[in-house]
């Protein structure tokens, strides 16, 4: 067990297997995910650990979806103090611990779990939150005050950021998915947090709109910031998200992808003369926000920051 991805075997044998962990190398926090060897969060993990001057390791977990449940309830008895969860746990994971703190419980998905003394999981969400900070710290703008149009809000993700932004009472609100009755369903379920006492304006201040282009085009006239939340754009041989013409100088963008750092959206979006970042410090911020949940503690942001955008460059 000397590489840096442990499956659910290995944890069954966790103690048995030698050599023993050597001094400050037995794992202590780790994430789940299938696909997992791609996570960068060890690389922003372990700096941050040696940083605050704690013994132990962050590794990855390759889990499959139906082994969730045992490799979970696991990690109490192996001294971990707590975990991420990526794809395709973080559903899973809400319904296998014991507590679902109540954003994790509205966002309907947990990425942290924490591992309790008297060995109780405890589940939250670092992904909203994650992006709110990110969202402020790339265009110094907050999300109440901004028009915004997700694309992906079907998705897990833009579920998620989508009632973030509901939750954060955004000015409006536009879902988009290509199979359009899943952002019918996101803005039915997010209905109740619009009815406040704010000002009506000319346009619905929430709605699911279909995936064409003269709809998105009477939409994007009236929006401040646009997020991908689709897993399209990962490769330059993606096809265009959005048609030409359609991103206007003054739309923020936001996509959720940050490998490769210039996403062929980023690439639109500047060419159109918008403002554009990737969603590589939503990644730095839910870390972040995960390891304040962990250690009860101010983060190392600025190490994690570096660690990981070192990372993010190794990787291409
Ligand atoms: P997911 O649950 O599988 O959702 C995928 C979404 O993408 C769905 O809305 C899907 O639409 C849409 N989609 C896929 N291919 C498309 C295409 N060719 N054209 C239009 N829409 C397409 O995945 P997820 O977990 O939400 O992740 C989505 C993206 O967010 C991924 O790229 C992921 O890496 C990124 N992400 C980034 C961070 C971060 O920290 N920066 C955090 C979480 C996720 P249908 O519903 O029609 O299939």
């Amino acid at each position: 067990m000397s590489n840096d991805v442990y499956t659910l075997a290995d944890l069954r044998q966790w103690h048995a297997q030698p050599p023993a962990w050597a001094e400050g190398e037995k794992p202590i926090l780790a994430v789940f995910g299938d696909p997992v060897a791609h996570s960068l969060s060890p690389q922003m993990m372990n700096p941050a650990l040696s940083a605050i001057g704690v013994a132990g390791r962050y590794v990855r977990l390759h889990i499959l979806e139906d082994e969730f449940a045992e490799a979970v309830r696991l990690l109490p008895k192996l001294g971990f103090v707590g975990t991420n969860v990526t794809i395709p746990h973080k559903f899973n994971a809400l319904r296998n611990v014991d507590e679902v703190d109540s954003l994790a419980k509205r966002l309907g998905a947990v990425n942290t779990v924490v591992v309790q003394e008297d060995e109780h999981l405890l589940g939250f969400n670092s992904d909203g939150p994650g992006f709110l900070r990110s969202l402020s710290e790339a265009f110094h703008v907050d999300a109440k005050d901004l028009r915004i149009l997700v694309l992906g809000a079907g998705g897990g993700a833009g579920r998620a950021v989508a009632i973030q932004c509901a939750l954060a009472k955004c000015e409006r609100l536009v879902l988009v998915n290509r199979t359009a009755t899943k952002a019918q369903v996101v803005a039915d379920e997010i209905r109740p947090l619009f009815q406040d006492d704010h000002l009506a304006g000319p346009m619905e201040r929430l709605e699911a709109v279909a995936w064409e282009d003269d709809v998105l085009l009477h939409q994007l006239d009236h929006t401040d910031l646009i997020i991908n939340a689709t897993s399209a754009g990962m490769k330059l041989t993606d096809p265009d998200l959005l048609s030409s013409g359609l991103i206007q100088p003054h739309h923020l963008i936001y996509d959720m992808v940050y490998k490769p750092a210039r996403t062929k959206f980023i690439a639109s979006a500047e060419a159109a003369g918008a403002r554009a970042t990737n969603g590589l410090s939503m990644l730095l911020h839910q870390g972040v926000i995960s390891f304040e949940t962990w250690f009860n503690r101010p983060a190392p942001v600025e190490v994690m920051r570096e660690a990981l955008q070192k990372a993010a460059t190794e990787a291409g």
